[in-house]
């Protein structure tokens, strides 16, 4: 997907909106003045805010202060200091103007205070602001690790997945898999049909990477110039291997006229795919440094084809 495809496709979404009071009638009231242009949720209590906001991911809460057990601060802390929770925006919902518990609220993370009795006129336009700015952080912060030319995940996005995957394949002790990728003879392909065309290539060549790796967990970025690399956790060698052929031969079919490639008449990729089962005395760095070699052993035995190993035990499996 390009970048202004996914701007249009964003706007006719809905905002999600969790609701947290103790008290149902309040809940009932903002419901009421919501449920026509938000999805709404619901929870009575601190724990069932929470576990609800890992469900359901809303872009705002409205947050009563007052509740037994957990009151709304804790809540808020707790939703600030989970990574997967941080970036929701939270309304605090009082029940008067205290100035002491604003600066307390802002300076957990809220973004703004609704008081009771609930205003309509002011509780809408609140919320509105915030759903309108959350949307537009949203956005920015997705365009930020998307490559601009291409429309798959960028190098940052890259950097910053993979630490994620290394921890969690040594944790559950599974192989992790690298298939470093660079297009053949992208250079002449260049100087003969010209930027704009090569541009083109670029697209086609990563959404067809991207439609061959299609695990939702898996990730494609573009590395730099005509490089992408993939990230397979849960994958071994074999299994990577196999993958990679069928992006190699994927690029192939497509049938892209390249009439200066010493391979083909057509646009090729050549392949190099390294796989570790991650462990205290190695780093993800080896691993990239691994499948970087094996994507120049593979040029250097004749390009369009892929070379593989498990650097695991530092044998050569593939
Ligand atoms: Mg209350």
């Amino acid at each position: 997907m390009f970048i202004d495809e996914y701007i249009s496709g964003v706007a006719p979404v809905k905002g999600k909106i969790l609701l947290v009071d103790d008290q149902v009638v309040n809940i009932k009231i903002l419901h009421q003045l919501l449920q026509d242009d938000y999805d709404i949720f619901m929870a009575r209590d601190g724990q069932q805010a929470i576990d609800m906001c890992k469900k359901v991911n809303p872009d705002i809460v409205l947050l009563d202060i007052e509740m037994p057990m957990m009151n709304g601060f804790d809540v808020c802390a707790h939703l600030k200091n989970d990574p997967d929770t941080e970036d929701i925006a939270i309304i605090f919902v009082s029940g008067h103007f205290d100035e002491e518990k604003e600066v307390k609220g802002f300076q957990l993370g809220a973004v703004d205070f609704i008081h009771k009795p609930i205003n309509p006129v002011i509780t809408k336009t609140r919320v509105k602001n915030q759903i309108m700015l959350k949307s537009q952080t949203d956005l920015l912060r997705t365009i930020a690790l998307l490559d601009a030319l291409t429309g798959v995940a960028n190098r940052r996005k890259f950097e910053q997945t993979l630490p994620i995957c290394w921890l969690q394949c040594a944790r559950d002790k599974h192989p992790l898999t690298i298939i470093m990728l660079d297009i053949d003879f992208f250079k002449h392909f260049n100087d003969n049909y010209g930027h704009a065309e090569g541009d083109r290539c670029l697209r086609i060549v990563a959404q067809k990477i991207q439609d061959t790796v299609n695990r939702p967990y898996d990730l494609v970025a573009r590395y730099g110039g005509e490089e992408f690399i993939c990230i397979l956790p849960n994958t071994d060698a074999i299994g990577g291997t196999y993958v990679a052929q069928q992006i190699v031969d994927s690029i192939l079919s497509l049938k892209i006229t390249h009439e200066n490639s010493d391979v083909s008449d057509f646009v090729t990729i050549s392949a190099g795919v390294a796989t570790i089962t991650p462990r205290g005395d190695s780093s993800y760095q080896d691993l990239v440094k691994a499948a970087d070699k094996q994507l120049y052993l593979s040029k250097d035995r004749g390009r369009n084809r892929v070379i593989g190993c498990d650097i695991t035990d530092d044998t050569v499996a593939v």
